[in-house]
């Protein structure tokens, strides 16, 4: 599907770019869970004009104002990006590809720990929030990948091109059947339903033990927690994000790739409401005038 503008987030970021680019008249599709974003669980008091809301409220709204002026919006999750020739690919865990001009990335950041004994210290000894950055470590050892969406899906896919085992640790699946087919089709051997207790080692990780007693001997435990994160969806395109995940704009919040904007919180602190839509306007508005100029 072609798009003028691709905007990959559904959050406040995402859709105020959205909503700037569709009223410059190009077409604009937002690629994003709302039940993703951080605003899905603030209550907002903070917010210039609003006494208090409801995140989840203010995203149903901001959606909405995104569909009426022409955006439209897929609750898929991204898994891939790619250049080609003057246009960036976009395909999601719907096995749908779209094409687009200009992409604005908007996808938050990842918060998201485990939070298990053994994950803090033994981070960057085997235990790794990055499949795409570390897989290369892993060349015929035994891994572990944790996480119950899509993100986890593809990082286990990808495992296998390296590991020599790969174990799928999950809670609940939660991936599209066609992603599930994909993973079923190789040896990543599903472990669900498991919750993890600890990672367990000393100088670097031994295992895993989960909650109903069960242990694994591993190499290396990777937490993907949520769809695929800011820092792997840069990687895809040569822009290389800070160690936390932080891409670098400039105040047009274009990257250093022609056509790549990026804005909300994945861009810096302070990781509030207000910075993602002033962002998400400039992201948008820029967006929509570098496809603009590209076709005069
Ligand atoms: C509990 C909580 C309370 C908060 N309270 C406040 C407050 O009171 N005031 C305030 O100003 N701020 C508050 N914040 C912060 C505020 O919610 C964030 O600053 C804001 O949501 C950032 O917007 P964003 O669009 O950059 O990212 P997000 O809102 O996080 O949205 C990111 C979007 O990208 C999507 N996404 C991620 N990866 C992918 C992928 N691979 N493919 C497709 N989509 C993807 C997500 O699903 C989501 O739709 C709070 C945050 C939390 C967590």
């Amino acid at each position: 599907m072609d798009y003028d503008v691709v905007i990959v987030g559904c959050g406040p970021a995402g859709l105020q770019a959205a909503i700037h680019a569709a009223r410059k008249k190009v077409t604009v599709a937002v690629i994003g869970r709302p039940e993703g974003s951080g605003l899905n669980r603030a209550e907002v008091e903070n917010y210039f004009g609003i006494d208090s809301m409801g995140g989840k409220e203010l995203l149903a709204k901001g959606m909405e104002q995104a569909k009426r002026f022409g955006a439209e919006i897929f609750e898929q999750d991204v898994m891939k990006l790619e250049r080609k020739d003057d246009s960036f690919i976009v395909i999601t865990d719907h096995d749908m590809e779209f094409k687009s001009k200009a992409l604005v990335l908007a996808p938050g950041i990842s918060r998201k720990k485990l939070n298990a004994p053994g994950e803090k210290e033994l981070l960057g000894k085997g235990v790794s929030y990055c499949a795409s950055c570390d897989c290369n470590f892993f060349k015929g050892r035994t891994v572990a990948v944790v996480g119950d969406e899509s993100t986890a899906a593809s990082a286990a896919l990808l495992l296998t091109e390296y590991a020599s085992a790969v174990y799928w640790i999950s809670k609940n699946l939660n991936v599209s059947p066609m992603l599930m087919a994909k993973v079923k089709a190789t040896k990543v051997e599903i472990v669900s339903p498991a919750s993890v207790a600890r990672i367990t080692g000393e100088e670097r990780v031994k295992g895993l033990e989960l909650n109903d007693g069960r242990r694994f001997s591993l190499d290396g435990v990777f937490i993907e927690l949520g769809a695929k994160g800011s820092a792997n969806l840069a990687l895809d395109l040569d822009v290389i994000p800070d160690p936390t995940g932080t891409i670098e704009v400039n105040a047009g919040m274009e990257t250093g790739v022609r056509g790549l904007f990026a804005c909300g919180d994945v861009t810096g602190q302070p990781w509030q409401l207000a910075r993602a839509v002033g962002q998400g306007c400039i992201a948008g508005t820029n967006a929509a005038k570098f496809v603009r100029t590209e076709a005069e």
